[in-house]
């Protein structure tokens, strides 16, 4: 075994740039292994900070904070999509990081992550660049209607704007700040599914089975993974290109891929569409957690601890349900819809309710405060088949006042 993969066994220390809830899942399946975490998040009363060893709450780009990091970890990967990657560079000049700025900086920016895709010949939207006002005249009016999206830091639809005329596009791109951004065709959707794979430093890839997402608003909702979910070609073609993606970052780490499934109509050949990329784990692998065999953060640390990838096995079909902060202001039955008060109906959701069904596994990420939109948690179902995962998800989708699917 050479040097440069020596394992870092259970006893190290494993750091995480950002703070959220997958940094927190990160740290629990690290802990969970005998390591020990160290995190660095602004925030205080951060999701990973709270459970994790060691918190460092500076800036990212706090040179003194970023010091700290890499004296109490042996290695160090990100949570946060959005984490400059220059922070990632200066750790690396001092321990191993995973994934690399490099390939965090194509996942930050929608045009290179396109470019990227192209190179790596996995089909694309139809889109066109728009730094300049120049670019911007010359744009096809074939992309039309379109989703303007700003390159960088959108995320759950943020920064994303409809456009159905070329007078919607100006004033969008100006709305936006004539930030750089790019423009999408409107693509008929039948379905959106993602890949979620690991590679090890030394190129060894293994991936989970493939997910099919529905998004509301933007935002992920449900999550079903099961046999069937989506065609075995499709599924097979989606897996390829995700591999075909990583390889061409020589990327290390946990990896999800998102793909467009098109209605038939779509212009674009074989029905599917590489949307995006996050360099880490993803909202849409957190069934792994109760329905593989090797969760999505356990990938984590294997990647980042150079230990053996093997291949995750689902042992139960699986449905994810995202716990939006929206549930806490469900209407309640004597409540006053009138109240000025934002807070006067939060209320607890009927947890007691939902894990009485079986097979109903409940995540909360520790966030203090419910607000309309913000991730609080997730709900993953595992039965023995996929009718009954169905089934139950939808009964406590009902309990929970999320709209059925
Ligand atoms: P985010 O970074 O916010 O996740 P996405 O680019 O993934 O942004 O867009 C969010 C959602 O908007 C997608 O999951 C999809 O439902 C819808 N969407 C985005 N781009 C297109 C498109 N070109 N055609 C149709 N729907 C789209
Ligand atoms: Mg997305």
């Amino acid at each position: 075994m050479s040097d440069a993969l020596k394992p870092l066994l259970p006893g190290s220390s494993l750091g995480v740039l950002g703070g959220g809830q997958l940094g927190r899942m990160f740290a629990h399946a690290a802990q969970r292994m005998g390591y020990n975490t160290a995190v660095l998040d602004p925030d205080a009363q951060s999701p990973a900070g709270l459970v994790s060893h060691h918190h460092i709450h500076t800036d990212y780009l706090d040179a003194a904070g970023l010091k700290q990091l890499a004296s109490v970890s042996q290695a160090v990967t990100t949570e946060f999509e959005n984490v400059p990657a220059d922070a990632l560079a200066q750790l690396a000049a001092t321990l191993p990081v995973s994934p690399a700025a490099s390939a965090v900086a194509v996942a930050q920016d929608r045009a290179r992550e396109k470019a990227h895709f192209v190179k790596c010949g996995v089909p694309v939207a139809p889109h066109a660049v728009i730094d300049t006002a120049e670019q911007l005249a010359a744009v096809n009016d074939n992309l039309l209607p379109g989703i303007l999206k700003t390159s960088r830091m959108g995320y759950d639809g943020k920064g994303q704007l409809r456009v159905t005329t070329r007078e919607q596009l100006n004033a969008g791109w100006a709305q936006l700040g004539q930030v750089p951004c790019v423009l999408e065709k409107m693509l008929p959707l039948a379905a959106e599914c993602s890949v979620i794979l690991a590679r090890g430093r030394d190129g060894a890839m293994v991936n989970l089975p493939v997910q099919r997402n529905l998004h509301r608003d933007g935002i992920l909702a449900v999550t079903e993974v099961f046999a069937g979910n989506v065609p075995a070609d499709l599924a097979q073609r989606a897996v390829a290109a995700a591999k075909a993606v990583a390889e061409g970052l020589n990327y290390v780490g946990v990896l999800c891929v998102e793909f467009f499934v098109l209605a038939d109509g779509g212009d674009v050949t074989g029905n599917l569409v590489v949307n995006e990329i996050a360099p880490r784990p993803h909202n849409s692998g957190h069934y792994s957690q109760d329905a593989c065999d090797v969760s999505q953060f356990e990938l984590q640390v294997r990647t980042m601890a150079d230990l053996p990838l093997t291949q995750p096995r689902q042992h139960s079909p699986a449905v994810m349900l995202n716990l939006l902060g929206d549930l806490w202001f469900a209407k309640q039955l004597g409540s006053d819809p009138n109240s000025s008060d934002p807070n006067s109906s939060q209320v607890e959701p009927a947890w007691h309710d939902v894990l009485a069904l079986p097979g109903t596994h409940l995540h909360l990420y520790g966030k203090r405060e419910a607000r309309v939109g913000r991730k609080m948690g997730h709900l993953n179902i595992t039965a023995a088949t996929p009718e009954t995962a169905r089934h139950t998800a939808l009964q406590a989708a009902a309990i929970l006042g999320i709209a059925a699917f």
